[in-house]
C-alpha cells in the first residue's frame, strides 16, 4: 500500500492501479452518483480535500456516446439490469434497474426533472416534524441543482409523434397534460435512448454537470474502488475501508482505505444499507433497510394504422397529475426499440408480425406514488437482497393506470392495446381493458420495473423512527452522514434525482460550514499553542 494515489490523473481507475493507497482527506465519499457526485464538488469547492471512492468503472462521455444500448447494459447497469425485487404476497416482481459507473445511475436517466411535491413537502413538515425538509428550505439547493443541470423545459418541437399520440388521448378524454423539464439544455437531439445514455452529449448527467467541477478543485476519484467498512475511531467515522476491483489479475484485490473525519455514505437506497449494516449501525432504532419505496411503474403499447416512428424525438416529454389524488402519474415515454421488441406478446409467426409493427407503435407509462413496503438486507454476495410487499391500495393503482393508459390509446384511434400482463391477450377495445381489470389476475403477472427506490434509511426528527438527521448524519455514529436517496423520509410521486441531490447540496452545504469552523478551531488552537511555546 503507498502513501498516495498513485496517479496523475484526477479520474483514477482502481483496475489500473499496481498498489492501494492510504492517504487522508477532510471527506470521503462512498458513491459517484447523483448524491455523491454533488456533495463531491460543493465540498471540494468550498476548499475541502475530498477523496471518491466508486466500485463502478470510469467511463468517459465521448466513449459511452459511441455505445450501443446492451453495451451501456452491460457497462453501466448494475448485474446488468437483472436485479429484481422479489414480490411478497399479492406484489408483481419489480425489476430494479440502476447505474454502476462514475456517475451513478445519473447516466441512465431519461433526463426527468421534479422538485418534491408542496404537498409531500407539507406532509414531512406538519406530519413527520421535519421542518428542515420544508419547500422554502429546499429552495436555493432546488436551484443550485436546476441551474448547473440545465434543466429546461421540453420544447414541444422535439415530441416524438408517440408523446403526440399520448396528447391525443388525453385531449379526447378532458385529461390535462403538461411539458415536462430535462436536464438537457437546448442540445438535445431527439433520439430517445436516454437510458443507455445520451449519444449527443445533450444530458447533464453528473458525471459531466458537477464531477468535472469536483476534481478542477482538488477531488481526487477512484473508479472500481469497492468500500467495504466504514472505520470508527473514538466513537466517530473515520474513514473508510475496501479493496480495489479488477486489473489484468483478477485474483489481485488490493487494499485501500481513506482516513477522514468525515465520511459520506451515497452508494444509493439499495447499497448504502448495506454498508451501514456492516459497520454495526441501524440496530438501534430498526430502521435501518426498511421503508423502501419504488415507484412502481407499467406502460402500454399501443398499435396505430399510421406510421409512429416513436424513437424520433425526445424520450419522455409531457406529463399528467390528473390521477394524482389516486397516487398515478401518467407519462409519455417512449422505450428503445430493442426493448420494446422484446416485450411484444406472442410466440413465433404472430411475435414476427408484432415485431414488424414496430414503426407503428407508441408507448405511453404510468408511475405509482406508492405507500412503500420494501426491504433490503445484505445477501452473502455482493448484491442485496430487496423484497417488497406492495399494498392493495397500490395494486389497484397499478391496475387502474393500464386502463386508463388503454382508454388513452383507443381514444388516439389505436388499434391494439398490448398491456403490461404477461400472458394476456392483445386489447381491441374499452370492455376488454375494464374486463381485465376487473378479472383481478394474479400480481405476479403484472410486468412492472422502477427505476426510483428511495427511503431504506430515512431522514427523521427523531432517533428512533429514522436513521439520519434532517442535516443528513446519522444517529448512531458522529461523522457519518448518508446523501443519496436512501435518506428520502417518503415515496414522493415524481422522479428522485433533483431531489436527491437538492438533499445532498444542503448537506454538503452544513458539512462545509462545519468543516471549515472546526478547522479555524484547529488553526486557532495551534496557534495559542506555538505562542505559549514562544513565550516559555
Ligand atoms: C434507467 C433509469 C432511468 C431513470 N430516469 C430518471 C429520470 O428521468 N429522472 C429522475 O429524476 N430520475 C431518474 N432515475 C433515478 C435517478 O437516476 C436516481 O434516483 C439517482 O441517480 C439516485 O442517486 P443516488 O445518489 O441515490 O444513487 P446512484 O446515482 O445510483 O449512485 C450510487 C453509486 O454508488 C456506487 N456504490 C454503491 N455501493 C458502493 C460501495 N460500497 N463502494 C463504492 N461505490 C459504491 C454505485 O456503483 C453507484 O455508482 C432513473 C434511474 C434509472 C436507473
Ligand atoms: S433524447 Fe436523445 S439526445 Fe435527447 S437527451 Fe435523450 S439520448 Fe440525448
Amino acid at each position: 500500500m503507498t502513501r498516495d494515489i498513485p496517479a496523475a490523473e484526477a479520474i483514477v481507475s482502481g483496475r489500473a492501479l499496481a498498489t492501494g493507497f492510504d492517504v487522508e482527506c477532510d471527506v470521503a465519499i462512498v458513491g459517484s452518483g447523483a448524491g455523491g457526485a454533488v456533495c463531491a464538488a460543493l465540498l471540494a469547492e468550498a476548499g475541502h480535500r475530498v477523496v471518491v471512492l466508486e466500485e463502478g468503472p470510469h467511463v468517459r462521455p465521448d466513449e459511452y456516446q459511441t455505445w450501443t444500448p446492451s453495451m451501456s447494459v452491460r457497462r453501466l447497469f448494475r448485474e446488468a439490469g437483472l436485479l429484481t425485487a422479489m414480490g411478497v404476497g399479492d406484489t408483481p416482481m419489480i425489476s430494479i434497474t440502476l447505474g454502476r459507473a462514475v456517475g451513478g445511475s445519473s447516466l441512465l436517466t431519461g433526463g426527468v426533472c421534479f422538485r418534491i411535491p408542496s404537498d409531500v413537502h407539507h406532509t414531512w413538515v406538519r406530519d413527520l416534524g421535519l421542518g428542515e425538509l420544508s419547500e422554502a428550505a429546499l429552495g436555493p439547493a432546488y436551484e443550485e441543482v436546476e441551474r448547473r443541470m440545465r434543466v429546461r423545459e421540453v420544447p414541444p418541437q422535439m415530441r416524438s409523434r408517440s408523446t403526440e399520440k399520448f396528447l391525443q388521448g388525453a385531449e379526447a378524454l378532458g385529461i390535462e397534460m403538461r411539458p415536462i423539464r430535462r436536464n438537457t439544455g437546448l442540445d438535445c437531439e431527439g433520439n430517445a435512448r436516454c437510458n443507455f445514455t445520451c449519444p449527443a452529449g445533450a444530458k447533464r448527467s453528473v458525471d459531466v454537470s458537477y464531477l468535472p467541477s469536483a476534481t478542477a478543485h482538488g477531488a481526487r476519484i477512484v473508479s472500481d474502488a469497492l468500500v467495504t467498512d466504514v472505520i470508527v475511531s473514538n466513537g466517530r467515522a473515520a474513514g473508510v475501508e475496501g479493496h480495489l476491483l479488477g486489473g489484468d489479475d483478477a485474483a489481485r484485490s488490493h487494499a485501500f482505505r481513506v482516513r477522514a473525519r468525515h465520511v459520506i455514505a451515497a452508494c444509493g437506497t439499495l447499497h448504502t444499507p448495506l454498508l451501514l449494516f456492516r459497520t454495526g449501525l441501524g440496530l438501534r432504532s430498526g430502521e435501518l433497510g426498511n421503508h423502501v419505496t419504488l415507484h412502481p411503474a407499467v406502460r402500454v403499447v399501443a398499435r396505430f394504422d399510421e406510421p409512429i416512428v416513436g424513437w424520433d424525438g425526445a424520450l419522455q416529454s409531457v406529463y399528467s397529475d390528473q390521477f394524482h389524488s389516486d397516487g398515478i402519474k401518467l407519462v409519455g415515454v417512449y422505450s428503445a426499440p430493442n426493448v420494446l421488441a422484446a416485450g411484444m406478446p406472442g410466440v413465433g409467426p404472430e411475435f414476427r408480425r408484432r415485431v414488424r409493427s414496430l414503426p407503428y407503435c407508441a408507448t405511453f407509462g404510468a408511475m405509482i406514488h406508492d405507500e412503500g413496503g420494501g426491504t433490503v438486507r445484505a445477501s452473502p454476495g455482493r448484491e442485496p437482497l430487496l423484497w417488497y410487499s406492495m399494498a392493495p391500495r397500490d395494486l389497484s393503482r397499478l391496475r387502474k393506470s393500464m386502463t386508463i393508459l388503454a382508454e388513452m390509446a383507443f381514444a388516439a384511434g389505436a388499434r391494439e392495446v398490448y398491456t403490461s400482463v404477461l400472458g394476456a391477450p392483445p386489447i381491441t377495445d374499452m370492455d376488454k381493458a375494464r374486463a381485465l381489470e376487473r378479472l383481478n389476475i394474479d400480481a405476479r403477472r403484472i410486468e412492472c420495473m422502477a427505476f426510483h427506490p428511495l427511503g431504506s434509511a430515512r431522514a427523521a426528527n427523531d432517533p428512533r423512527r429514522g436513521v439520519v438527521n434532517q442535516w443528513g448524519e446519522t444517529f448512531e455514529l458522529p461523522g457519518l452522514y448518508v446523501a443519496d436517496g436512501s435518506i428520502l423520509p417518503t415515496s414522493i410521486g415524481v422522479n428522485s434525482q433533483v431531489p436527491i441531490m437538492s438533499m445532498a447540496a444542503r448537506i454538503a452545504w452544513k458539512l462545509g460550514e462545519r468543516i471549515a469552523h472546526e478547522k479555524a478551531v484547529a488553526t486557532r488552537t495551534r496557534g495559542r499553542a506555538l505562542r505559549r511555546r514562544v513565550a516559555d
